[in-house]
């Protein structure tokens, strides 16, 4: 028996907590295929045989999580699980703002609520509300994470609570330090926020086009057989039905146009405020805007499989992954937890052994920092100090360096059309060195127009034959050619035994006769009789055309050349790449004159043209083996590969086929100049990321030396600690004001 459980998973927010239960599950040979997603704090997993459930769940308890067999596969929303992070926050910050005002208003002006034992003991009490009631679930990762030496960013948070917390037990023993119970409880509370956002951040970007999805039709007027219309809901529209949309409506669902002419908006994919042309064979996208005109539209996808719902797919998924630099912090912990441990311990070993030497300091500081005082006991000095290294060395704004940066470049992105993949391709675009531009439909619009046509045949039976065999193909030429075709009113001839051959061109058999229609080299390849059209195919090409040559039974029987434009932008595009210091390289399947007159008109010196798909993939691999770092920019046809092969590959275009699995990044619209957006977007993200793992340690650590020398006034320690957490979060924030 094979069974899928779906378990829904409390308190697994990090990846090492995701990586404990992983192990857990793993012991048992029982089960495999064991899939954890963070953003939906499930975990998934086939038995093969019955286990017992109730021992299993115990088992991940122990790690500091608590699961609950969940009855469906289906996703179980976080909002749950954020209401409660939310409550957690909101009573932490209920009481621990209060306790920190109170704080500096003891160490300031000397006001005390009643005696300084009273106000100590109300300290005392509430402080550890927070710690132990609202910051349990920390605390119980913490021992898990202690005892198995599995240390992670909430070990550090738990650790630097319970030193903190300890000062107050020492002082209820009479052993004289300065309290800092107060911190510790600041420390619970800035943890949540940053686990409150960061949940925030995973639901952020999805949200905001799942609300857009909400705004879309949620029923299509369908023209049925008999010609009458009926509302159906959009989740029962079935592929090949024909429905109705009224200008000033969303289009439901993905499709192509049939019957009429408007403008669409689509906004919300690409962010370009700009109308779309649509008339009949053009594709729409659902939950953009029909604006002027009645269009007739033939269903094209179903409700899960619509770009809306790949795009969403793809945004959450990315969510779920980890940026690699933020994996590189949780190790560090690893590191850094014993080597605090270890400064708080030479700490107090060091007040203990040298107590002349101790005196001496502490009578000299106390002289520059007036809160030392002298009366206390050197034991009372060395416990202090060594705690007081372990609260402050707690960097508890290191959970939100990662999360707050991605919220607000991601989402700055999906705004943009920019759709990343994941959080490992922010850190991988930002160190593109060298962008391969394909040439048609990425440089070109690739909506090219036939422009003259040469044959001996009857030229109306030639033009039927070319766009009977092209009407197999999704080739933008191949589109071209059938729609020059359909305003001439010529129906196309039925097609048998047809071949693509991506790349170069298309084999088939129409009433007996072999034909094949593709480039020179798809033809030299074939040892085809080019019958005297040779010296036109040249004319045409140096004119930068491309040329499509026609053969029946291996003679050729005429030529069609076809035009595509540069896309308006490509040449500002190409220009602000180079200016970014970034290599621009040219590839393409057509021939090498007409690629050397798009290449010339973009300014991009270094071009390959005649190439098979395979050439393009051997071209990035060279380049890598150099070294470089590649982005592959393409629309997906023939070029595939290559954007797999790349470090990153980039989709464009404002079709429908291009949520492809070979992309990490997909741009929506036609502009390449979401590529140096990309490219600027993930850099300024990267860096904040790093920027923000510096914030998170950097009040912390120069007040090290503080602690060690037992100088550090609790106050200094809750400055630290949210001008901490206080940098990290505004300097994401900052990210959203950048100009792409
Ligand atoms: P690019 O690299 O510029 O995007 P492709 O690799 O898609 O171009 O195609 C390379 C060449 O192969 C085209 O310029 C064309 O000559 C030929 N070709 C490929 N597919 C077709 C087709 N369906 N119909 C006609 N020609 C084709
Ligand atoms: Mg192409």
């Amino acid at each position: 028996m094979k069974q899928t459980i779906v378990f829904q998973i409390e308190g697994m927010s990090c990846v090492s907590c995701a990586q404990n239960v992983e192990k857990v599950l793993n012991e048992y040979s029982e089960i495999s295929d064991v899939r954890i997603s963070i953003l939906n704090k499930t975990v998934s997993f086939k038995l093969t045989e019955d286990v017992d459930l109730s021992l299993l769940q115990k088992k991940v308890e122990n790690i500091g999580c608590s699961i609950h067999l969940s009855n469906s596969s289906h996703k179980i929303s976080n909002l749950d699980f954020i209401k409660v992070l939310k409550r957690r926050m909101m009573l932490g910050w209920a009481i621990s703002l209060p306790l920190s005002l109170k704080m500096m208003g003891e160490r300031f002006f000397g006001w005390y609520i009643g005696s300084e034992n009273i106000a100590f003991t109300i300290d005392f009490i509430l402080a550890a509300l927070v710690i132990f009631v609202i910051g349990f679930p920390v605390l119980r990762s913490t021992y898990y994470a202690l005892v198995r030496r599995n240390y992670n960013m909430d070990s550090l948070i738990g650790i630097g609570t319970m030193g903190a917390f300890s000062t107050g037990l020492l002082r209820l023993f009479g052993i004289e330090v300065e309290s800092f119970v107060v911190i510790g409880a600041l420390i619970i509370s800035i943890h949540f926020v940053g686990n409150y956002l960061k949940e925030i951040a995973s639901g952020h970007a999805s949200a905001t086009i799942k609300q857009l999805l909400e705004l879309g039709a949620k029923q299509a007027r369908v023209i049925n057989k008999q010609g009458l219309m009926q509302d159906v809901p959009i989740k029962d529209l079935l592929v090949g039905q024909i429905i109705l949309v009224e200008p000033g409506e969303a289009i439901p669902i993905d499709g192509v146009v049939i019957e009429g002419i408007s403008a669409v908006d689509e906004t919300i994919f690409t962010g370009e405020s700009i109308l779309i042309g649509k008339k009949c064979g053009d594709t729409v996208i659902g939950a953009t805007i029909n604006q002027f005109g009645l269009l007739k539209i033939r269903v094209d996808k179903t409700v899960d499989d619509t770009f809306l719902a790949r795009i969403v797919r793809m945004i959450e998924d990315a969510q779920d992954s980890k940026i690699p630099v933020q994996a590189f912090a949780d190790k560090a912990t690893v590191f850094f937890v014993p080597a605090i441990l270890i400064l708080a311990l030479l700490t107090f070993v060091f007040w203990i052994t040298s107590p002349v030497f101790a005196i001496d300091l502490l009578e000299f500081l106390s002289y520059y920092f007036p809160w030392v005082s002298l009366d206390k006991s050197i034991f009372g000095v060395a416990v202090f100090a060594s705690i007081a290294t372990l609260v402050i060395a707690c960097p508890c704004a290191l959970g939100l360096a990662a999360p707050t940066a991605l919220m607000v470049g991601i989402g700055k992105g999906v705004k943009a059309g920019i759709f990343f993949r994941n959080g490992e391709t922010i850190q991988i675009a930002q160190k593109i060195d060298t962008v391969v531009l394909d040439k048609t439909g990425t440089l070109t619009t690739g909506k090219p127009q036939v422009v003259d046509y040469i044959t001996h045949l009857d030229r109306t039976d030639f033009m039927q034959l070319a766009a009977s065999v092209e009407s197999l193909s999704d080739h933008p030429i191949a589109k071209s050619i059938v729609s020059y075709v359909r305003k001439k009113k010529i129906v196309p001839n039925k097609v048998d035994d047809f071949k693509i051959i991506t790349g170069q061109g298309i084999e088939a058999n129409i009433n007996g006769c072999q034909v094949h229609l593709g480039n020179i080299r798809f033809f030299i390849e074939q040892q085809i009789d080019f019958g005297g059209y040779i010296m036109q195919v040249d004319a045409f090409q140096e004119m930068g055309y491309t040329v499509i040559l026609l053969a029946c039974d291996f003679k050729c029987v005429g030529i069609i050349a076809v035009h595509d434009t540069l896309k308006n932008d490509s040449i500002e595009a190409v220009k602000s790449l180079k200016e970014l210091g970034i290599k621009v390289v040219m590839l393409t399947g057509d021939n090498e004159k007409s690629a050397k007159i798009i290449g010339g008109q973009v300014h991009v010196e270094t071009i390959f043209a005649d190439l098979k798909p395979e050439d393009k993939l051997n071209i990035i691999k060279t380049y890598q083996a150099k070294g470089n770092v590649i982005a592959m920019v393409g629309d997906g046809i023939s070029d595939s590969e290559a954007l797999e092969q790349a470090d990153i590959g980039i989709a464009i275009g404002s079709g429908i086929e291009i949520t492809n699995k070979s992309a990490s990044i997909t741009l929506v619209g036609e502009s390449l100049m979401g590529v140096l957006k990309s490219i600027n977007l993930s850099k300024a993200t990267f860096s904040k990321i790093q920027n923000n793992l510096f914030w998170a340690f950097f009040y912390n650590v120069i007040f090290i030396p503080f602690a060690i020398l037992g100088l550090l006034h609790p106050i200094i320690a809750e400055i630290a600690m949210a001008l901490s957490a206080v940098t990290v979060i505004a300097n994401s924030l900052r990210l959203k004001k950048l100009e792409l």
